[in-house]
């Protein structure tokens, strides 16, 4: 059915969508915006836009909220589409589209080398597609995910960086030329490697490959799973093999790694260990940070819950995705309302910090860079004792529950590096607030 005549048939204008949005409080956009998309082709022939779009975290919190599985978010997203097509692709746009120069990824590039996976271009029964941002801002996902394959001793192939871009954050951003063009020849690619599952960690990358690819493009003759489904079916087979107890690693070795560093450098003295005697059942706490993109959008809670579960000396204080809320990172909004953005991060550290939580562990390099950052600038603005807790991804954290060494990270140097890339990508970024690692990190420095 038409969208406009599903939201003119369905939508009572109840206002749940708008009781629970991080973004807007009034009911009222929805009629506007439908007006906004069937409205005339040229921005002067049709209705201007009332709100702005530019708002939206696309965490489908709305979606979920509505008794018709409406929400808002689509009709941000067809009216994000509308504009594109009228005004062309913005400079924001530009920042995750593989095919420009202002492109954050290939900025970076020129600063750091992305991850040299030793895996790439050969055939192989498994293709790890770890997408753009942890080829190349945070590593430490790509890293992970690659020993912890090992570990599994999974026979594995990697494509990676900006060449295999699968377009599906440009497409949420409205542009979807990059999503286009791409699509196929990275269908064919894994076909040509003969693989038969496709694992990615990006949350927009295995929205593309499960859910876009399939209504545009042809033969794809793999499966597609997320990362945490495929450690989830290695548990199953017993190739998962964890070798610590969690608890004891992180009460002996908490901030060796530099794991913890952004809330240590504030001097929140918030370490892993630092609590652990308060938890009577001696098990390392963790709040499990669900991507909207993977969780609402996408079903997937179950897998890492069940992975992270069976960890020796751990346990889940979220057990549900209940209650659960957005990163702040989504949907543009870190790079055109940066402020709100990790202010909106900062709260999921309160929110987990509430469940008397020892560490958070995200499933997505972007919600991962914001909570990182979230709670280092809490401590930063508010006090140490305000600073957030260590955060990890779920591929570094089984890795290192799977015996292997802590994989190298800086937290620091991703903020500075990525708020440096954003501020030479886009001519209005005016986000500074990071001058102190200046010296240590920023590569024109040096
Ligand atoms: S919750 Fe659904 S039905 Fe209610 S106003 Fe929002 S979109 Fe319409
Ligand atoms: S997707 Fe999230 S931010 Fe966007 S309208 Fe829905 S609830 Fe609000």
């Amino acid at each position: 059915m038409d969208l406009i005549q599903l939201y003119t048939d369905k939508c009572s204008m109840c206002g749940l969508c708008i009781d629970v949005c991080p973004s807007y409080d009034t009911v009222d956009m929805i009629p506007s915006l439908c007006d906004y998309i069937q409205s005339g082709g040229k921005e002067e022939e049709g209705r201007p836009l009332e709100f702005d779009i530019r708002l939206c975290y696309t965490c489908n919190v709305c979606t979920v909220a509505c008794p018709e599985d409406l929400g808002i978010r689509k009709l941000i997203s067809a009216s994000r589409e509308k504009k594109t097509k009228i005004r062309g692709a913005s400079e924001e746009q530009g920042l995750v589209d593989p095919f420009s120069n202002n492109n954050i990824y290939k900025k970076i590039g020129e600063w750091e080398n992305p991850v040299e996976f030793k895996n790439e271009g050969r055939k192989s029964d498994v293709v790890y597609f770890p997408g753009c941002a942890a080829s190349c801002m945070n590593k430490v996902v790509g890293k992970s995910t690659v020993r912890a394959l090992n570990a599994a001793g999974v026979d594995y192939s990697v494509m990676s960086g900006v060449d295999y871009c699968c377009g599906s954050v440009s497409a949420g951003a409205g542009n979807t030329v990059p999503l286009e063009k791409l699509g196929q020849r990275n269908i064919d690619e894994i076909n040509a490697r003969g693989s038969k599952i496709l694992i990615t960690t990006c949350p927009g990358c295995y929205r593309a490959f499960k859910l876009l690819y399939p209504q545009k493009f042809e033969n794809l003759n793999f499966e597609v799973l997320q990362t945490s489904e495929y450690f989830a079916r290695l548990l199953n087979e017993g190739k998962l093999n964890f070798k610590r107890d969690m608890d004891e690693y992180f009460k002996s070795s908490a901030g060796d790694d530099g794991s913890t560093v952004g809330s240590s450098t504030v001097g929140s003295g918030n370490s892993v260990g630092s609590d652990k005697n308060d938890n009577p059942d001696g098990k390392l706490r963790i709040f499990y940070q669900d991507p909207c993109h993977l969780t609402r959008a996408l079903g997937i809670y179950e897998d890492p819950r069940r992975v992270l579960s069976a960890v020796p000396g751990a346990e889940l204080v979220n057990p549900t995705p209940d209650g659960s809320i957005c990163c702040g990172f989504g949907g543009g909004v870190r790079t055109s309302f940066p402020k709100k953005s990790v202010d909106q991060a900062a709260d999921v550290h309160e929110y987990a910090k509430s469940l008397d939580s020892d560490i958070i562990i995200t499933n997505c390099g972007g919600c991962m860079k914001n909570i990182i950052e979230g709670g280092y600038m809490s401590g930063k603005e508010n006090g140490p004792e305000n600073a957030g807790l260590p955060v990890y991804d779920l591929a570094e954290f089984i890795s290192i529950a799977c015996g292997n060494e802590p994989t190298e990270r800086d937290d620091l140097k991703l903020i500075y590096l990525s708020n440096k890339s954003l501020k030479e990508c886009l001519t209005h970024y005016d986000y500074e607030p990071f001058e102190e690692l200046a010296a240590d990190y920023d590569p024109d420095l040096k």
